[in-house]
């Protein structure tokens, strides 16, 4: 897999990191990780990660690299990887950025992109507060900004039943701003500093936000 792109999302909660991470696949056949995700899916599963993962998330804190690197690194094995991924919520921490460095020159690779989606802090716990997804493909809505054309249904797919988040609520909105900013924004200069940093502006509709990553991704993507 050694010329297939890594791109990485960095932005806080809200910034729109994993509808623009779907958009991805389907515009350049790239794979996203999201490690919010996987370790919802650990929860739901109630494994051993999952079970100490669940508090974590809901007091709106970050999980341990321990647990994050152990279920990303399961992943990163799987065949599909050699599409090239686009992580998203991943690295969050100093320690994870070095692990991800190690884990890809392991197989001749590097980060060949990574992405910061900027926004404002205080439209965050608007638009995070108020989403809710598809249950059954994960299409995300918005109790203000996109509601399905025609209610209770699906636009993508019909289904009928939506899912929210624990973590999605305004006092923990607030936590998790203040872990992005503590523990994760950092990482914007480390990517600089490698030379792989590109900026975008992420307050504008979906769809001049998709445009923009768009013609980054497509220099490095094609
Ligand atoms: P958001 O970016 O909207 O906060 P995510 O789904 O990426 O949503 O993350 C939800 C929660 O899962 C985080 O608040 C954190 O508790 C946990 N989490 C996800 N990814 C990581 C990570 N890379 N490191 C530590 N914790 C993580
Ligand atoms: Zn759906």
């Amino acid at each position: 897999m050694s010329n297939a792109p890594v791109l990485i999302l960095l932005g806080p909660p809200g910034a729109g990191k994993g509808t623009q991470a779907r958009m991805l696949e389907e515009d350049f056949g790239l794979v996203q990780l999201s490690t919010g995700d996987m370790l919802r899916a650990a929860v739901a599963a109630g494994t051993e990660a999952g079970r100490r993962a669940k508090s974590v998330m809901e007091a709106g804190q970050l999980v341990s690299d321990e647990i994050v690197l152990a279920i990303l690194k399961d992943r990163m094995a799987q065949p599909d990887m050699a599409r090239g991924i686009i992580l998203d919520g991943f690295p969050r921490t100093d320690g994870q950025a070095a692990a991800l460095d190690a884990l890809l020159a392991a197989n001749g690779q590097k980060v060949t992109a990574a992405v910061s989606l900027e926004v404002d802090d205080e439209a965050m716990v608007g638009r995070v507060s108020g989403r809710y997804a598809c249950g059954s493909c994960g299409e995300g809505y918005h109790d203000q900004f996109k509601q399905p054309a025609h209610a209770g249904t699906c636009d993508k797919c019909g289904g009928a039943a939506f899912k929210r988040r624990a973590d999605d609520n305004a006092e923990t909105v607030r936590e998790r701003l203040k872990a992005y900013h503590a523990q994760t924004a950092p990482l914007i200069a480390y990517y600089e500093g490698k030379g792989v940093l590109a900026r975008i502006d992420a307050m504008g509709p979906i769809a001049e936000v998709r445009q923009a990553l768009s013609s980054i991704v497509g220099q490095v993507a094609a």
